[in-house]
C-alpha cells in the first residue's frame, strides 16, 4: 500500500476529543444506528456514524472541515439509542470544541478562554484595562480621575470615551479573528466536499449578489427560529432556553448600539438635549434592556437546569467548556442586573465596583466569541450558509463568486 494512503492518526486530536467529553469514542462499533435515528441527519449527508469513525482514526483536520459536525445540535437522540454507549452526541460536541480550537488564532487565547482559571483572569484583566484606560484618558484630558460623590451615575465615574476605546478595540480584534476562522473553515469544507477551494485565483464563494438574499438570509431565519433545534426529540426543551439567550443577545446588542449613538455621540454634540444616561425606567430603550436582562438570566437558568437533568438521566454529559460558556453568560446577566438594582437603591460603594465587574464580564464574553464554545454561532452559521449554497452548486443552480464558471464541469 502506498505510504500516502495510510491513515496518519492525530493522537493529540483524539486526546483533545476525549478530554472534552468524548471519552466514549472507542466504544463505537459502527452499527450506524445513530445516523438512522438522528432527526437532523439527511440521506445525502448522513451523520454521526462517519464522524465517529473519523474521530477514532484521529482525522482531526478532516473533521475540522466537516460541515456535518455543525448540523448536530447535541439533542442526545442518538446517545439514547446507541447500543454500545458510545454517546455520539457528546463525541460530536467534543469534536466541535476541537474544531473551534483548530481555527483559533492565537491558540493561547483558546487555552485561556477554555479554562475556569483563565476566564477569571480574563475578567480581572478586562476590569483592569477599563480602569487604566479611564485613568490615562483623564491624564490626557487634564481632568482628575473622577471619584463620584452623591447619587450613583456611572458615566460620571467612567466617561464614555475610555469604555468605547476598550470595547471598539476588542470588537475590531474579535471581528478579524472570527472572519479569518470563517474563511479558513469555508475553504476546508469546500475541500472536504470535493468543491474547488479556489477558482481563477479567487476563493470559491457564492456570487456576491446572491450571498445574502439566497444563502445568508435563509440561514439567519433558521437560526432565529431554531427550526432545526426544534426537530430534536430527547432535549426538545433546550431550544427554549437557547432561543431566550439568543434573542437576549440581539436585544442587548441593539440597545447598546442605540445608547452608544445616543449618549456617546449625540450627547457629546448636544450636551443639554437630554441624551445622557441613565434613562428613565419607562423609556422604550430601558424597557427593552430590562427585557433582555430577564431573558439572558432566565435562558441561562433554563439551560443549566436542562443540563443537570439530562446528565442525571444519562442523555448527555456536559464538558468544562459547556459550563464555562454558560457561566460567562450568566455572569453577564447577573452583574448587569446587579449594576442596575444597586444604582436604583443608590449604594455608591457597591455600585461602581459592580459596574466595573459587569464591564469585565461583557468584555470576556466578547473575547470568547471566536475562542470558546461561543464560536458555534460563527461556525454553525457558516455551515448552514455553506449547505444551502453547496446544494445549489451540486444541482447546477449556482455559480461561484467574483467570476462565475459557466458550467459545473469547471468544478
Ligand atoms: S456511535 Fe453507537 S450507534 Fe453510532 S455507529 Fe457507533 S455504536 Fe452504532
Ligand atoms: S445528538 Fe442529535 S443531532 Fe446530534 S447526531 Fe445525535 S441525534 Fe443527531
Amino acid at each position: 500500500m502506498a505510504e500516502e494512503n495510510l491513515v496518519q492518526p492525530d493522537l493529540a486530536f483524539i486526546k483533545g476529543v476525549m478530554d472534552a467529553g468524548g471519552d466514549t469514542l472507542n466504544c463505537c462499533y459502527q452499527c450506524a444506528t445513530c445516523s438512522v435515528v438522528c432527526p437532523l441527519s439527511t440521506p445525502e449527508s448522513p451523520f454521526p456514524r462517519k464522524e465517529m469513525l473519523w474521530a477514532q482514526w484521529g482525522l482531526g483536520s478532516k473533521l475540522a472541515g466537516d460541515a456535518d459536525v455543525w448540523m448536530c445540535h447535541n439533542c442526545g437522540d442518538c446517545t439514547k439509542y446507541c447500543p454500545r454507549g458510545a454517546r455520539p452526541g457528546d463525541v460530536l460536541s467534543a469534536i466541535r470544541i476541537n474544531a473551534i480550537r483548530y481555527y483559533a488564532r492565537p491558540k493561547a487565547l483558546a487555552n485561556i478562554l477554555n479554562s475556569t482559571g483563565g476566564v477569571i483572569s480574563t475578567v480581572i484583566t478586562a476590569m483592569f484595562a477599563v480602569l487604566v484606560t479611564a485613568f490615562l484618558w483623564s491624564r490626557y484630558t487634564g481632568q482628575a480621575f473622577p471619584i463620584p460623590k452623591g447619587t450613583v451615575v456611572y458615566h460620571k465615574f467612567l466617561t464614555v470615551v475610555p469604555i468605547d476605546i476598550v470595547f471598539l478595540s476588542l470588537a475590531a480584534f474579535v471581528s478579524y479573528v472570527s472572519l479569518k476562522g470563517i474563511i479558513e473553515f469555508w475553504g476546508d469544507i469546500s475541500r472536504g466536499a470535493g468543491l474547488p477551494t479556489s477558482f481563477n485565483g479567487h476563493a470559491v464563494t457564492p456570487a456576491w449578489s446572491e450571498l445574502f438574499p439566497k444563502y445568508m438570509w435563509p440561514a439567519i431565519k433558521e437560526i432565529l427560529s431554531h427550526e432545526r433545534f426544534k426537530k430534536c426529540g430527547e432535549i426538545k426543551e433546550r431550544a427554549t432556553g437557547h432561543i431566550w439567550v439568543l434573542w437576549s443577545f440581539i436585544i442587548l446588542f441593539t440597545v447598546t448600539i442605540v445608547v452608544m449613538i445616543q449618549a456617546d455621540i449625540l450627547g457629546n454634540i448636544w450636551p443639554n438635549a437630554g441624551f445622557e444616561t441613565p434613562l428613565v425606567w419607562y423609556h422604550p430603550i430601558k424597557i427593552a434592556a430590562n427585557i433582555g436582562a430577564i431573558m439572558i438570566i432566565g435562558g441561562t437558568w433554563m439551560l443549566m437546569n436542562m443540563r443537570r437533568k439530562k446528565t442525571a438521566e444519562g442523555i448527555m454529559k456536559s464538558s468544562t467548556q459547556d459550563w464555562i460558556l454558560i457561566g460567562i453568560i450568566f455572569a453577564v446577566g447577573i452583574s448587569g442586573a446587579a449594576t442596575e438594582i444597586i444604582r436604583l437603591i443608590n449604594i455608591p460603594v457597591l455600585a461602581y465596583p459592580t459596574y466595573v465587574l459587569h464591564l469585565g464580564c461583557v468584555a470576556t464574553l466578547f473575547l470568547a466569541l471566536p475562542y470558546s464554545k461561543f464560536a458555534h454561532l460563527l461556525y454553525r452559521g457558516t455551515a448552514y450558509v455553506y449547505q444551502h449554497w453547496a446544494e445549489d452548486v451540486k444541482a447546477g443552480k449556482a455559480g461561484f463568486g467574483l467570476e462565475k464558471p459557466t458550467t459545473r464541469e469547471k468544478m
